[in-house]
């Protein structure tokens, strides 16, 4: 199916039906595009980090992981830029008083590359707009019950910061030299102007970040690596080709510290947009902090007798904007039997629950084998249990949601012992004993013997 607007609306509407995404605060009216992740969503949620985890920490000897602060020190944002530099450009509509994001503004008579021109209000049309101030994204709070300049304190805008402050602690306690990298996923704020497109972008986030500290000579090399691997983890979890590519920045795109930055894009139904920027940010941040804070952030190579500040390839993906983005990628409406369902086609790493055991009446008669399958089962797997409304309206439910797998116990399970796995991409239907049935699921669902 093409992506469209009436996608995103399908996929929202999914989401908060069966409780993947709820709008939080909702029995007030909702509040400032915050969300709550619901049953289905914490799940999926989590699955769609453990993923990154386990690709970029549990399946390598050269990444460890971290989980700092979240509430932190001025003094941080002081020196990474933040304070000054972590802007955007406001502007306000002295028409209708929106208020936008200058660079995101369509501009009238602008050149084909959308530049130079006059900036427009989206909402009214106006283009009698405030010039353009630099607003900064940060939220600040207080430490304390004082209320004063000395307990300030900073939310993190990104978990980055927390990899570089801990350079030198993670250098001493383990024994990871360059190349290696710091892996953290957390939570993470920005006062953003204009958020939306549901979670795409809002004040309260997950981002997944790799600070990966590597010799100054081979910053080039890794970073060609980590666009191939980072590209080819959203594909190997089943986003198609024609809906992700990667896009290199232009020069003038640059930050003034980076040596090249390229963006995983997705095809969102408004367009390509970015769901993980990758950047050679070089030496620029362990710099930054050494000299703010009189540490050394420094490798020193015990034998060759060699110093030097690692560059540094960071992978910043976020983890809420992952998740949409794989909810869009898997919606699809097909028939089966004629009849036309909805379907998740989500990878079963990232599906909610991986098997649903379904006995095929309430009948007090089966209950006792599906409880049997289901604790077999739910060591193993996430499981749903569910015994109400007829078994094709199940299927259905559990197509929507994305479940792989649904076991189906009959009156026959008494005789023979067996039950019938349904897969949900195929509707196939086989039947295996139930002392098999582990086993069974584990090769459907791809996780190996
Ligand atoms: P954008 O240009 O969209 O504002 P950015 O380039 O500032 O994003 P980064 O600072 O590179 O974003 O953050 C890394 C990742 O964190 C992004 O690719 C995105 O997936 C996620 N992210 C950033 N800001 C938000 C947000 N406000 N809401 C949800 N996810 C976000």
């Amino acid at each position: 199916m093409p992506p469209t607007e009436d996608l995103m609306e399908r996929v929202v509407n999914l989401a908060k039906r069966r409780g993947f995404v709820y709008p939080s605060a909702e029995i007030y009216g909702g509040f400032r595009s915050t969300y709550d992740y619901g049953p289905l969503g914490v799940l999926m949620l989590r699955n769609v980090k453990d993923a990154w985890w386990r690709s970029m920490v549990q399946m390598r000897t050269d990444v460890v992981g971290l989980d700092a602060a979240i509430l932190s020190s001025p003094r941080i944002w002081e020196a990474s830029g933040h304070l000054a530099n972590f802007t955007d450009p406001l502007v306000d509509c002295r028409k209708c008083k929106e208020r936008w994001r200058e660079d995101q503004l369509p501009r009238m008579g602008a050149d084909p590359n959308g530049e130079g021109g006059t900036p427009v209000c989206p909402a009214c049309g106006s283009t009698d707009l405030t010039e353009s101030r630099a607003f900064n994204l940060m939220f600040k709070t207080f430490a304390g019950p004082v209320e004063d300049e000395g307990s300030v304190a900073y939310l993190r805008p990104e978990t980055a910061q927390g990899m570089f402050v801990n350079f030198a602690n993670v250098l001493n306690t383990t024994r990871k030299r360059p190349p290696f990298g710091i892996a953290q996923m957390g939570k993470s704020f920005r006062n953003e102007i204009t958020p939306g497109n549901f979670v795409f972008r809002t004040r309260e986030f997950e981002q997944m970040e790799l600070e990966f500290f590597v010799p100054p000579e081979e910053g080039k090399k890794w970073f060609e690596y980590w666009l191939e691997e980072r590209f080819g983890w959203y594909k190997r979890l089943g986003i198609p080709d024609e809906m992700l590519r990667l896009r290199h920045h232009d020069a003038d795109e640059l930050s003034h510290y980076s040596a090249g930055t390229a963006d995983v894009e997705f095809l969102y139904p408004w367009g390509w947009g970015e769901l993980e920027g990758i950047a050679n940010r070089t030496d620029f941040d362990l710099k930054a902090h050494a000299k703010a804070s009189g540490e050394k952030l420094e490798y020193f190579d015990q034998a060759t007798g060699e110093r030097y500040v690692p560059h540094v390839i960071e992978p910043a993906a976020g983890a809420t904007r992952a998740m949409m983005a794989f909810l869009l990628a898997a919606y699809a409406e097909d028939e089966i039997g004629g009849e036309p369902r909805t379907v998740l086609r989500l990878h079963p790493e990232l599906a909610p629950y991986k098997v649903a055991v379904l006995p095929l009446s309430k009948k007090d008669t089966l209950t006792p084998v599906a409880s049997e399958v289901l604790d077999l089962l739910q060591p193993h797997f996430m499981c749903d249990y569910d015994e109400t409304q007829s078994i094709g309206r199940r299927y259905r439910r559990q197509d929507e949601i994305g479940t792989p797998l649904a076991v189906t116990i009959d009156f026959e399970s008494l005789e023979d012992r067996c039950v019938t796995i349904r897969e949900r991409d195929t509707t196939e239907q086989v039947r295996v004993p139930i002392d098999e049935v582990v086993g069974e699921v584990r090769g459907r669902l791809g996780w190996g013997a």
